[in-house]
């Protein structure tokens, strides 16, 4: 049974302290009225901000001077534990602006070059000049010993469920201050060399993590704790098992983006932790007073954690004065009675998944959170609706029926031993651009050699299918393409790259964009052999940097040859939907999950959601073991299927935002 629980706040109050009558309006019976109205079992409250302050009287901290001694922390977990909502409580640890004008010697350094600001002071009230903004802390310094004690003082005091402690990714450690030299000298690494402050940067964030852990756990040794750091790095499974469980961090409209929570999630899923996906009641993100999001967007956000087994998180923020905002909770409220009803097919489940995919992200470590190749990848995964995971180089290959590796995966080490053992296994590849090399040469039998990259760019496709629908025709691929040269002359050849007459230079040019192609075949670009398949572009960034269609039509296309009878799940569902199919062993059960929203640009750089559309007629047919019965709920509507040689069909009349669908097995069956 699952411990975390469902339907979460994230209580954020970074209050500066030249406001007073911190707390004044704090009312319990408005606080508990809120959290009710909202349908929250779970509020994140906080004992201490990003401006350092603490919010009851503290010990090894200064409460915050607006507030005049009163507990705002304990009169908030007194709130929630008559009421029986869960609290774990948040601390800042990688930002104290409060600590950091008193030791701007303990500030994090970025760069070589930095300098911390000066430090100005007005009637007592001390001040960095350069910006306003929080300016990052070093948790190599001795800041981290001040920290264990104010987290300490938290548990000893409180006893919370959890404690959440904020601004702790791996990018907060990257330092190159004295402390962090010294480590780096003392891990006998090169001061000189960037690579060792990584090195150190992963040292410091483990010691800060022991140390945290450490100190809660003294006083309660079952207490949850989450280090955030706003991604989940994917290919550091030791890095997520620091966490008692998971916190994905991802506001669509914050930065993040609507397709990181499904990339994020779909990983999270492989490290056999609870998780939650975290978003925010924001239209834009985190310190946005005033700033509200759709009700239509926020059903669909929390729709999308339960389809995917996560628990639900929403990010708000309270009112210097101590009290909740009473829409952000009725927002709140639409979103989470809608998860309630449905729960109880939510978690504790199994994806089902056909297709893994390996990240660049996870091969290369720490890049960013959207790396192109992955975002590419993934959209294309999604939009086609796959059962899909994303996997890393430690998990189990052999449950997938084809992986991918998105335009540079190389091979070298154990990767490449533990995917030869999978295409030995029957297991499929598909690899783009330099994906699968070793040592230049393509490390499996996709039915071409590898030549190199084309001095041609852009460069054309040329299917040997009616792509699109249409008689084929000349495609151009942006991106680096790939000489290749047929080896294997039964691999099957789904297309051809073309060149141009000739690349774009000052000295000749054609047109106002690139120049029209050859009209002969140049080699093989799309094919598929014994292993495989095998694309010589780098398809999967040019779809997250360009989106044309035929892109993704190209990737659907060889999926589905590489899958054949073997795929699970076919709808008619179009392109913005997404689809996930789980399974409750317990229950005998197996539950698909359709959704459909359409983000659009607002603003200048900003996806929203207002419009759902109600979708009809959408067939769907899966590769299940016998079923009993198909029922949409929580509406408890049971309607017709047949199933017949190992294939269950039926069609929902019409949905909106999301629908889950239960299929129960016959007894015995499964
Ligand atoms: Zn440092």
């Amino acid at each position: 049974m699952y411990k975390l629980p469902q339907r979460q706040v994230h209580l954020d109050f970074h209050t500066s302290e030249c406001i007073d009558g911190i707390g004044s309006m704090f009312d319990k019976a408005q606080f508990q009225r809120c959290l009710k109205k909202g349908h929250v079992n779970s509020i994140t409250v906080f004992a201490k901000c990003h401006h350092g302050w603490a919010y009851f009287p503290s010990e090894t901290n200064e409460i915050h001077p607006g507030l005049h001694g009163f507990d705002l922390t304990g009169a908030m977990l007194e709130a929630c534990a008559e009421i029986g909502v869960a609290a774990p409580v948040y601390l800042s640890a990688g930002l104290d602006e409060k600590y950091f004008v008193e030791h701007p010697e303990h500030g994090r350094v970025g760069a070589r070059t930095q300098r911390q600001p000066s430090i100005f002071e007005d009637n007592g009230h001390k001040y960095a000049n350069d910006s306003p903004k929080f300016h990052g802390l070093c948790l190599n310094t001795p800041y981290l010993d001040v920290l264990v004690e104010q987290v300490k003082e938290v548990m000893e005091r409180y006893h919370p469920i959890g404690i959440f402690l904020d601004i702790v990714g791996i990018p907060h450690f990257r330092c190159y201050c004295d402390w962090c030299r010294k480590t780096v000298i003392s891990l006998g690494l090169d001061e000189t060399d960037d690579a060792s402050y990584i090195k150190a940067a992963e040292y410091t964030k483990k010691k800060y993590e022991d140390a945290i852990n450490e100190a809660a756990r003294s006083v309660d040794p079952n207490v949850r704790i989450y280090h955030n750091g706003g991604h989940l790095t994917i290919g550091e499974p030791d890095w997520a098992r620091q966490n008692t469980h998971l916190e994905l961090e991802s506001l669509p409209t914050g930065g993040w983006g609507y397709d990181h929570f499904p990339k994020s999630v779909k990983y999270a899923s492989q490290l056999g932790m609870e998780h939650l996906g975290m978003t925010g009641k924001f239209h834009l993100s985190w310190g946005e007073f005033g700033g509200f999001k759709h009700p239509n967007a926020l059903r669909y956000e929390v729709a999308l954690s339960l389809a995917n087994g996560s628990k639900c998180s929403v990010g708000d923020q309270m009112h210097p004065y101590g009290f909740l905002d009473e829409a952000t909770y009725e927002l709140i409220g639409i979103a989470y009675a809608e998860a309630e009803a449905v729960e109880e097919y939510c978690y504790d489940i199994d994806p089902v998944a056909d297709i893994a995919m390996l990240t660049v992200e996870g091969t290369y470590g720490d890049l960013k959170r959207n790396h192109p190749s992955d975002t590419g990848a993934n959209r294309m995964l999604l939009e086609g609706k796959y059962l899909y995971d994303i996997i890393d180089a430690y998990c189990d290959f052999s449950k997938y029926k084809v992986i991918i590796l998105p335009d540079m995966i190389g091979i070298e080490g154990t990767l490449g031993e533990k995917l030869a053992e999978y295409v030995k296994g029957g297991g499929k590849l598909l690899c783009s651009g330099t994906s699968g090399l070793k040592c230049g040469k393509l490390a499996f039998d996709f039915g071409v050699k590898f030549l190199g990259k084309s001095k041609y760019k852009p460069t054309y496709f040329h299917p040997e299918y009616r792509a699109l629908g249409l008689t084929p025709s000349n495609y151009v691929f942006y991106n680096n393409m790939y000489e290749t040269e047929l080896t294997d002359p039964s691999a099957s050849v789904l297309g051809y790259s073309r060149i141009p007459f000739f690349n774009r230079e000052a000295d000749h040019f054609c047109s106002h964009r690139h120049t029209p192609f050859v009209t002969e075949n140049n080699a093989p670009g799309v094919v598929i052999g014994k292993d495989g398949a095998y694309i010589a572009w780098d398809i999967f960034s040019e779809y997250a940097e360009v989106g044309s269609y035929i892109l993704k039509e190209t990737v659907h296309r060889v999926l589905d040859e590489l899958l054949g009878d073997k795929k699970t799940l076919k709808t008619s569902l179009g392109a913005q939907g997404v689809v996930t199919l789980n399974e409750q062993k317990a229950q005998n059960r197996h539950v698909l999950h359709a959704l459909y929203a359409t983000p659009v640009k607002r603003g200048s750089g900003v996806e929203i959601i207002e419009d759902l559309t109600t979708v009809l007629d959408t067939e769907f047919e899966l590769k299940l073991p016998p079923i009993k019965s198909v029922t949409l709920v929580p509406e408890n509507n049971e309607i017709p299927f047949t199933f017949e040689g190992g294939v269950c069909r039926f069609t929902i009349d019409k949905f909106t935002c999301k629908q889950v669908i239960v299929l129960e097995h016959e007894k015995g069956e499964k």
